[in-house]
């Protein structure tokens, strides 16, 4: 069993669940203990055996619940020195300690193998990642980037299910009512991949292993579900494959997905 489900995604707050026989694990917890107990139950999904938090970056869309939760269970957090630094008098004191990650290295949490690897983002040290349980199924983890980098696509070669930021559409960003410096740090290069970003990226690497593609991170004012899905799907149409295209929420949890 090597499974996921991304609990929310979006400005308001992430959270992705990974499990395996033996182990759960969430990659950031950017809402209350609460919402994310509430998103788990949803998906009869045992609220009291998680082992570990991973955290991504220091923005509070990912690191809000992080501290809470990490208490509440009695857990250990996963973070690069750096992102702990920063984000330290948030997250507040830990019951297991903070387990140092650094990009370029593999760590482990029980059965699960997690790569972290940089992203492009305006956060100290922002982490990408891609888990393993054996075997060749391979997650890729991808939000919170600015540009697709040739890091990025040897990274996410392998997967074979994808979770990929698509945060906005370039037209409803640029015609939206965001402030000229805000839509220039979403398009810039330490900013958010957009639907087109997202497609070019898939165009590179996609292969027929690709199970699932789950678009994530979508902004709610830039985009929509329909319009990241439409250019998403367009483009697979047109190599006709077949992946199964799946778009994570704010307020709904995905279904529990095979790797
Ligand atoms: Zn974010
Ligand atoms: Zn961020």
């Amino acid at each position: 069993m090597f499974q996921t489900a991304v609990l929310a995604s979006g400005s308001k707050g992430n959270a992705i669940l990974v499990r395996t026989k033996s182990a759960k694990i969430l990659i950031d917890v950017g809402l209350s203990g609460k919402q994310v107990f509430a998103a788990m139950e949803a998906l009869h999904l045992d609220t009291q055996r998680i082992d570990g938090i991973i955290l991504s970056h220091e923005h509070s869309d990912h690191l809000r619940g992080c501290g809470i939760l990490c208490r509440k269970l009695k857990i250990p957090l996963y973070a690069s020195y750096d992102t702990y630094c920063v984000a330290q008098h948030k997250i507040g004191k830990l019951p297991v300690g903070v387990q140092h990650f650094k990009h370029g290295c593999d760590f482990t949490i029980k059965d699960i193998v997690i790569h972290p690897f940089a992203s492009s983002h305006d956060a100290v040290d922002s982490s990408n990642f891609t888990l393993q349980n054996g075997g060749e199924k391979r997650l890729g983890v991808i939000t919170d980037t600015g540009f697709v980098t040739n890091l990025l696509e040897l990274k996410t070669r392998d997967c074979t299910t994808l979770i990929l930021e698509s945060n906005h559409d370039d037209d409803l960003l640029m015609n939206g009512p965001y402030p000229w410096h805000l839509k220039q740090r979403i398009r810039g290069r330490l900013g958010h991949l957009s639907n087109l970003q997202a497609v070019g990226l898939i165009s590179k690497v996609i292969h027929p292993q690709l199970k699932n593609l789950i678009l994530a991170h979508l902004s709610e004012v830039n985009n929509t579900p329909e319009v990241a899905a439409e250019t998403m799907r367009g483009f697979l149409d047109t190599i006709r494959h077949n992946a199964r295209l799946i778009i994570a929420g704010q307020y709904k949890p995905t279904e529990i997905i095979d790797i």
